[in-house]
């Protein structure tokens, strides 16, 4: 380990974790596993090659500049963006034979344009709004934007591959709403087919009903948190990916009742020892975490004291034999004691998601295999 790398706290991404969540969607749904790595693989960086090496056949992302990104580091598999403004790089898109999802008629025609004059039809997915009053194009235009497309076809602008939708309540997969969005889902492609569009991919499930429910799942799944070792229902054992330490910078022992941090949130009971941390709220540890928060050190659960700075937080190590150069282990799977994303997702009151996402995005990252994962 070098001297920077052993002063600074460290990302490890398990790549056989994300390996074996991707095969377990294969595994159980039967369908294709489209990998979605938007948000920089949901802080998990570059792991979309590994996905496709492990049974994914499908990328997706949200914006046309993430899926160009992936294109330029040679991933050729098909990739689906689906969230871009009317006058995203559409050209860029059809040049490096990207799909994008449609949701309007003024996107759609935008698409087309783009191909006319690139001279390639553009793979689209039509997205319906299923419920989520969101992204989708609404129910009112769907016959419209169906007869647009079609005409399109036959003029070789567009080639429709798919028809997508996403759920509102999956993450509860015994609400009924998921059931009102399924008939939604079913209706579109069948007026879809009646205006004599032919998708070859019907994709309406992302991780939760891709584990819970099997009639939701159509053709493809599209996979994001699960491949993380996130469960949005908070049921199937899926493996974590990623585990975060951070080495203590300073140790000092202090008196009982003296105050700790900015305003004094915390004051010590009775004399003890402080470790000083050097990872913060800019490193995507959640502030409102505080008062609750903990780290493992040497495998003893030691709780965060006072505020959570930009760079830096304080454990109370109490008469825990921690010594400077010690690894804290901020975040990981737990199979060591350790605090999970679920267990930081719950002392800030959000979600799994958000913790992974936010931490991922100014550690320098270090792609490990599980036995190396935090190896001193
Ligand atoms: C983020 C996203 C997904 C992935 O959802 P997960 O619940 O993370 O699997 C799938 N489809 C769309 C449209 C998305 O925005």
């Amino acid at each position: 380990m070098s001297v920077s790398e052993a002063r600074l706290a460290e990302l490890y991404v398990d790549r056989q974790a994300v390996a074996r969540n991707v095969q377990h969607f294969r595994r159980i749904t039967g369908t294709s596993v489209m990998a979605v790595v938007k948000a920089d693989a949901f802080g998990h960086g570059d792991v979309a090659q590994i996905a496709l090496e492990n049974g994914a056949t499908w990328i997706g992302v949200a914006s046309i500049p993430e899926a160009l990104a992936l294109r330029a580091d040679g991933i050729a598999a098909p990739i689906l963006s689906w969230l871009n403004p009317v006058n995203a790089a559409w050209a860029d898109a059809i040049a490096a034979s990207i799909d994008v999802a449609v949701t309007s008629i003024e996107q759609l025609y935008a698409i087309a344009a783009a191909a006319e004059r690139y001279g390639t039809a553009a793979r689209v997915h039509l997205h319906l709004d299923v419920g989520m009053s969101r992204d989708g194009a609404p129910s009112e235009i769907w016959s419209v934007l169906c007869i647009a497309a079609r005409e399109l076809e036959k003029a070789d602008r567009i080639d429709v591959v798919g028809i997508m939708g996403h759920l509102s309540n999956a993450d509860d997969p015994g609400h009924a709403q998921n059931d009102t969005e399924r008939l939604r889902f079913t209706n579109g492609v069948r007026a879809a087919r009646r205006r004599g569009l032919t998708p070859r991919e019907l994709h309406l499930a992302a991780s939760a009903a891709a584990l819970h429910r099997p009639d939701l799942r159509f053709s493809m799944s599209r996979v994001g948190a699960g491949l993380y070792g996130i469960d949005p229902a908070a049921r199937a054992d899926l493996a974590p990916a990623l585990t975060l330490t951070v080495p203590v910078a300073q140790l000092r022992a202090v008196h009982a009742q003296q105050g700790v941090g900015y305003g004094h949130d915390h004051v010590t009971g009775e004399a003890t020892t402080l470790a000083v941390l050097p990872i913060g709220y800019g490193d995507g540890l959640p502030r409102a975490a505080q008062g609750r928060a903990e780290v493992s050190i040497r495998g003893q659960r030691l709780p965060i004291v006072g505020r959570i700075s930009m760079d830096q937080i304080v454990v109370d190590v109490g008469q825990h034999p921690v010594e400077l150069g010690d690894v804290a282990l901020v975040l990981g799977p737990g199979d060591r004691g350790e605090p999970t994303a679920r267990d930081w997702a719950a002392w800030a009151g959000t979600i799994e998601h958000e913790i992974v996402t936010r931490i991922g995005v100014r550690r320098s990252r270090v792609l490990r295999t599980a036995d190396e994962r935090w190896a001193r």
